[in-house]
């Protein structure tokens, strides 16, 4: 089988971090009661991250990167999965801990897997990818906090990138007004076509603000972090709520606990990786519903295996919009 590995390197032999593509022998996937023939998976941000080593995400070496999947189950020692199924994959340490999904198998534990929704094909499905399910769970977190399109506007950071376009998505489908905060000018008809309202320059968030400012959004989904978010919090409306789920401008929040105290807002925190079965299999049958299909095609780039290598300095540059979708067994 082919897959990318990383080696992290080692100083002491002068050997540096690496990514290749590389011919693996199958007896060497690490150990589980299901393998699956991949057929798709994705470039998400913490994929690139692990690609080029510019954050510490690769637990162990060598590791196939990749936090998701989607394929067919070839055998299975499991009861709940035969071979034939359909399945996918977020998060549970694959591409950290547990070799990913950026390759033509894995082996993994049926515990992490969650039968492939009727509606999405294994393509579809990784179009989606951790991103998309991911804004999914962002959504359902606004839904918790009581917010609705009645509520007033949502604001979408990170918008033109993978979790902040389907959630754009999700949003104006739902019927919510969105608004689409983007350092991409040029990607404003995109957005707009996905659904937003309105574009805002994200050079308005992202410096240090005041501890509040004048109420305008109902809810938030942020994917950026940092002065951004502090941004967002200190603008939101009473008893709105803001999940966060990124840090694509840095790990760093610089709030202060004023919008939490004097105007009860909700700083919803949003993990996809161990995130519980019963709330991914929600996740995905609302994606089922509530992204349009035209919309996920319309923001999807389809890449051959060895090309995850090349893009992932291009994601963490913010210069790939949507979502990359990778073909494990194209291009051998
Ligand atoms: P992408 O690279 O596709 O999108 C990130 C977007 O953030 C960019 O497209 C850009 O949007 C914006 N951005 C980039 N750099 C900056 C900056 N310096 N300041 C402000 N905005 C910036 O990544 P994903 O959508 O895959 O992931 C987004 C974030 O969510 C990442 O931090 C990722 O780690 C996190 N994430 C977390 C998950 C969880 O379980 N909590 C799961 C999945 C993702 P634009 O060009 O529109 O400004």
């Amino acid at each position: 089988m082919q897959a990318l590995l990383v080696h992290k390197g080692d100083k002491e032999h002068g050997t540096e971090y690496r990514t290749e593509l590389s011919d693996v022998a199958e007896t060497d996937l690490p150990e589980g009661s299901v393998t699956i023939a991949v057929e798709y998976s994705t470039l998400n941000y913490k994929d690139s991250l692990a690609i080029t080593g510019a954050s510490p995400v690769v637990r162990k070496s060598p590791m196939v990167p990749g936090i998701d999947f989607a394929g067919t189950v070839e055998t299975s020692d499991d009861e709940r999965y035969s071979a034939g199924d359909k399945v996918v994959l977020n998060g549970w340490g694959l591409g950290e801990t547990h070799w990913g999904g950026l390759a033509q198998k894995a082996r993994v534990r049926a515990d992490w897997l969650v039968a492939l929704p009727e509606a999405f094909t294994t393509q579809q499905a990784m179009a989606i990818g951790t991103a998309g399910y991911t804004a999914m769970l962002c959504v359902l977190a606004l839904e918790r906090g009581a917010v609705t399109p009645a509520s007033g506007e949502v604001l979408v950071t990170g918008a033109a990138g993978g979790v902040g376009s389907v959630a754009v998505a999700i949003l104006s489908k739902l019927g919510y007004t969105v608004v689409a905060s983007t350092g991409r000018a040029e990607e404003t008809d995109y957005l707009t076509a996905l659904g937003a309202s309105s574009v805002i320059d994200r050079a308005e968030l992202s410096e240090p603000g005041r501890p509040l400012a004048k109420e305008r959004w109902a809810g938030a989904v942020d994917a950026v972090g940092s002065h951004t978010l502090a941004n967002v919090c200190a603008a939101t409306k009473y008893r709105g709520t803001v999940a966060a789920c990124g840090l694509a401008q840095g790990m760093d929040l610089p709030t202060t606990v004023m919008p939490f105290i004097l105007r009860g807002v909700t700083l919803a925190g949003v993990d996809s990786v161990y995130c519980p079965l019963e709330l991914r299999q929600e996740a995905w049958s609302r994606l089922a519903s509530d992204l349009n299909a035209e919309a996920l095609a319309s923001m999807t780039t389809l890449i051959p295996l060895a090309a995850a290598i090349t893009t992932a300095p291009e994601q963490l540059a913010g210069r790939v919009r949507g979502r990359v979708v990778v073909d494990v067994n194209a291009g051998q």
